[in-house]
């Protein structure tokens, strides 16, 4: 089992998970056109992608979605309040599959559970994936962490934990204060420390990948989501991962 990532941050977002043959895009924040260049960097073409799951209908992760899955003739998993606000965007895909949290569903040799998060979108959802052996948890896009969050991504092998910002960098910045209140508040984004918190909770024995994702290019900074994260694990500042916007992130093996 695998995951990378074709870009992570507002201007879109796309990762890969793989078990055996079975290829899974969660989000696609990009156009075809993008989503292509990026899959090829990951090795992949769109044919390869086997099914598209979608976290919640905000662009920077549901813009190139149904475009891309109708190239791909595969389906679109996503909850009903992401497939109606996607319908009234006009971009809902042809072959949805609605799904509701706490269901597992399987695509091939991949077992998912859609969890519920904190969001100012309809029905966000993120995801664990499993292989029956190993176990990779995504979390982006939550305003805060909920008991459920933590119980849900408790004890896995690979992470990939939203850092979208630094407060103090947040509060400094040039941005709108409305805008500041809304990615501060209860339904926005993660900051470091609340994603070291919650690492430093759920982080298990087995633990083999951390990865720093959905950073804010003005409010944030590679090494400062690294160094929160690696203070709560006790470890190497080069052993985080960050997934960038441009260039994603390389392949990582569970
Ligand atoms: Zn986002
Ligand atoms: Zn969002």
């Amino acid at each position: 089992m695998r995951f990378g990532c074709l870009g992570s941050g507002s201007k879109g977002n796309a990762w890969l998970v793989q078990a055996g043959d079975t290829r899974i895009l969660v989000d696609c924040g990009f156009g075809p056109r993008e989503a292509d260049k990026r899959l090829a960097r990951l090795g992949l073409a769109v044919g390869d992608l086997d099914a598209i799951l979608i976290t919640h209908e905000h662009s920077d992760h549901a813009r190139g979605a149904a475009q891309l899955a109708s190239k791909a003739r595969c389906p679109v998993w996503l909850t009903h309040g992401t497939h109606a606000m996607l319908d009234a965007a006009g971009i809902a895909p042809l072959s949805a599959q609605i799904i509701a949290e706490q269901q597992k569903f399987a695509i091939g040799a991949l077992e998912i559970t859609p969890y519920p998060v904190p969001h100012d979108a309809r029905e966000p959802m993120q995801f664990v994936f499993t292989d029956g052996a190993r176990r990779f948890g995504l979390l982006t896009d939550a305003g805060h962490v909920t008991a459920h969050m933590e119980t849900v991504l408790s004890g896995c092998d690979a992470l990939a934990l939203e850092c979208n910002h630094d407060v103090a960098r947040l509060e400094a910045s040039s941005y709108p204060y409305p805008l500041k209140q809304r990615i501060l508040g209860r339904y926005g984004h993660l900051d470091n420390a609340a994603s070291a918190t919650l690492l430093q909770k759920i982080a298990g024995r087995g633990l083999k990948h951390v990865v720093a994702a959905h950073l804010s290019a003005e409010n944030n900074a590679p090494e400062l989501a690294r160094a929160a994260l690696a203070r709560a694990l006790g470890c190497a500042h080069d052993w985080i991962g960050v997934a960038d916007q441009e260039t994603g992130l390389d392949w990582r093996e569970i």
